[in-house]
Order: structure tokens, then sequence, then C-alpha cells
């Protein structure tokens, strides 16, 4: 872990924080689903995956849970708004009550792309939960129903989100040194799950 915190530039959420808000939410998350049955979480892969499992420990209502990966895309900063399903849900979400776990809604392209493609399976209610949220790089408004923290116009690392698919284990939300990004090439990476 040591060579990799060398990596990093600034934390900018905290684990603490991290985990204080994931108990935040969960009370909210609970609240809002109390009177239903049939909750069903789908966790965005890869970036999501460690939300999830801090989250679902803090939601007191049964619920099932179920993974959808969706393609990276772009290149440097430009999207080229293509998304496509890598690996499709497992169940079926007719009839459920849908939340769709995020780490990060940055352009929106990728939740709009999620959101309509879920909506076309006859879910019986389809709300957003994401970690962080990007506003300032906004190109689609997705309504956001449960919202972490908000960070700056920054590539951030750590706590499930990955540069170049490493630094996932990370406990926080960091910047990476910049220096780590200049042999490729860019000012600024890639979008990667
Ligand atoms: P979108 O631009 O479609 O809202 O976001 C696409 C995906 O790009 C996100 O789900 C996330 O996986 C990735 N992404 C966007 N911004 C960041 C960032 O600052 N750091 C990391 N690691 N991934 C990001």
């Amino acid at each position: 872990m040591r060579r990799l915190l060398n990596d990093v530039e600034k934390v900018l959420i905290s684990e603490q924080d991290i985990q204080a808000r994931i108990v935040e939410l969960g009370r909210e998350i609970t609240a809002a689903y109390t009177d239903q049955d049939r909750l069903l979480l789908i966790c965005v892969l890869k970036g999501a995956f460690m939300f999830l499992a801090d989250l679902v420990r803090q939601i007191e209502v049964r619920h099932a849970v179920d993974f959808i990966e969706i393609s990276s895309y772009g290149s440097g900063t430009v999207s080229s708004g293509v998304v496509r399903i890598l690996l499709d849900l497992e169940q079926d979400i007719t009839g459920r009550h849908v939340l769709i776990v995020e780490d990060i809604v940055d352009t929106g392209r990728t939740l709009d792309y999620i959101t309509r493609n879920l909506q076309t399976r006859g879910p019986a209610s389809l709300r957003v939960c994401t970690l962080l949220n990007k506003p300032s790089r906004r190109e689609i408004d997705v309504p956001l129903d449960f919202v972490g923290f908000e960070v700056p116009d920054e590539f951030v690392a750590g706590y499930g989100l990955d540069f170049a698919e490493a630094y996932r284990n990370l406990p926080f939300i960091g910047v990476l040194k910049p220096e780590l990004y200049k042999p490729q090439g860019q000012d600024e990476p890639d979008s990667c799950r």
C-alpha cells in the first residue's frame, strides 16, 4: 500500500468521511423503501463494487443485488458517447423497485444509457444512488436520488475507482500525482471503470 500511497497527490475524501456518509445514505434509502418489497440494487461495475459492499450493510430493508458492466469510452477528455453493455443483469427487473448504485456521474452519458435501457424492462420504479457527483462536467441531465459527495472537476481514484485498473484498493478518494499521466502523453486520464 505504501507504494500506491506515494502516487497520491491529495486525499479528497477520507475513509472516515466516506463511511460516515454511507451510514447516512443507508438511513435515507431504508426510509425511502421501508414499505416496499422487491427492492433490487444494481451495482454498476467495476467502480461501484466497494461502495455497494459497504452500502448494503447500512440498508435495513430486504433487498437483492445484481450487477451490470458498461464499457469505457472516449480518450483523454473527449467522450465518444459510445456506451455498451459488457455484462448484463442476471435478474428480470419487471415490477421490481430498482436502485442503480454508481461510483461517479461525470458527463452523465453512462447513467443516461443505463436508465433508458433499464426503463424499457418495466421496473416498478427506478432511482439512482451515486457515491460521487461531478456536476461541472455534465452533458446530459440525469436525475440523482441519493448522492454521497460532490467533487470538483479533477480525475479521482480510490475506493473502487481506478486509474488504468489500479488504485481501486485505496480506502479513500484521492487525486493522483500529475506525472503519472504524463508518460501517456495526456493531460488527463481516460474515463475508465
Ligand atoms: P460519465 O461521463 O458517463 O458520467 O462517466 C463514465 C464513467 O467514467 C464513470 O462511471 C466512471 O467509471 C468513469 N469516470 C468518470 N470520472 C471519473 C474520475 O474522476 N475517476 C475515475 N476513476 N473514473 C471516472
